[in-house]
């Protein structure tokens, strides 16, 4: 069924489906709106669905029959991307919004019978090599096997208030209204607030929430290796190698700070043991202190070095 990584991170949404899968699916919702902070999450997931109504045999994660191996390569007929770059008719040249003949071709490509269940999935498209945020979120969640931007000269993004051109939604809406049968439409959005009311009020909307120890501290892993029993040499040893990191990648050192904060309560939110509570509360305390360092113009240095003498040792 949905592949792991997903069902991980997306426990809810993911017996939801796969209880409609297993009880009815013939319930299986028309339109889709996502709501989350990360659009890959989002596409993943919407194309773990597809691949399931789509699968010849028992949708299982690995499953290698034709539709699962052609929705992984991002070339199955029946699964459309739809955004400023994908799903153009002849033509279309519009490059920012997604066109009313885009909403056109899709009407015209629904009246046309299909073997499969069909997705079109909606988001907003920029036309850029991915940068570094993007490459890990498109890592981070892609199931194993997917490849769903193989050129890297476009990145995912949610659709905005800006994305659809005004006259769009009316045609879209009657499709949405009224989609022949196994079909589904998917809409990438950070908050159903930024899409129209009429097309949200005729969806199932979902929630993905993201986790931020995935997207936000896995630089700073490596020198939190032996944390939180660091003895003072290898403290010391983080610290210079993590002032190294910050100057060679032009980062400031509060943004720095404000990273291991985030770990630190990423860990205090998990933590089960006590004495490992009090440690990590002792440290974002130690952590606010070198926020004040910093304010108080001290250098990185010595910022650095204060916060991470007073995070080693172990715990009480
Ligand atoms: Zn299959």
């Amino acid at each position: 069924m949905i592949a792991n990584n997903l069902k991980t991170d997306f426990p809810f949404v993911s017996n939801y489906f796969e209880q409609l899968f297993k009880v009815n699916v013939k319930k299986f919702p028309q339109s889709i709106v996502f709501e989350g902070l990360d659009a890959y999450a989002q596409c993943f997931f919407a194309l773990e669905l597809a691949r399931i109504l789509n699968c010849l045999e028992d949708g299982e994660e690995n499953c290698q029959c034709l539709n699962c191996r052609w929705i992984r390569e991002n070339k199955h007929p029946a699964i459309n991307f739809v955004s400023q770059i994908h799903f153009k008719p002849q033509g279309d040249d519009s490059k920012t919004v997604i066109s009313a003949a885009q909403a056109k071709e899709i009407e015209k490509s629904l009246r046309e019978t299909s073997d499969y269940h069909r997705f079109f999935i909606f988001f907003d498209a920029k036309q850029a090599p991915p940068d570094l945020e993007h490459k890990n979120s498109h890592k981070n969640y892609s199931p194993a096997g997917y490849n769903i931007c193989p050129d890297e000269d476009w990145y995912l993004d949610h659709i905005n208030q800006k994305t659809f051109n005004p006259s769009t939604p009316n045609v879209l809406l009657k499709c949405v209204e009224e989609p022949p049968e196994r079909t589904t439409f998917v809409f990438l959005t950070k908050n159903r607030a930024d899409l129209i009311n009429t097309i949200v009020s005729r969806s199932q909307c979902f929630k993905l929430p993201t986790s931020v120890k995935r997207q936000d501290f896995g630089f700073i892993l490596p020198y939190f290796e032996k944390y939180p029993l660091m003895p003072l040499s290898c403290a010391l040893n983080s610290s210079e190698e993590l002032q190294n990191y910050i100057k060679e990648n032009e980062m400031p050192v509060d943004l720095l700070l404000d990273t291991i904060l985030s770990y630190l309560s990423f860990e205090l939110k998990n933590a089960d043991n006590a004495g490992y509570v009090l440690k990590l509360k002792q440290d974002i305390k130690a952590l606010a202190a070198a926020k004040r360092h910093h304010s108080a113009q001290m250098s990185d240095k010595v910022v650095l070095d204060t916060l991470f003498l007073k995070m080693a040792g172990d715990i009480k």
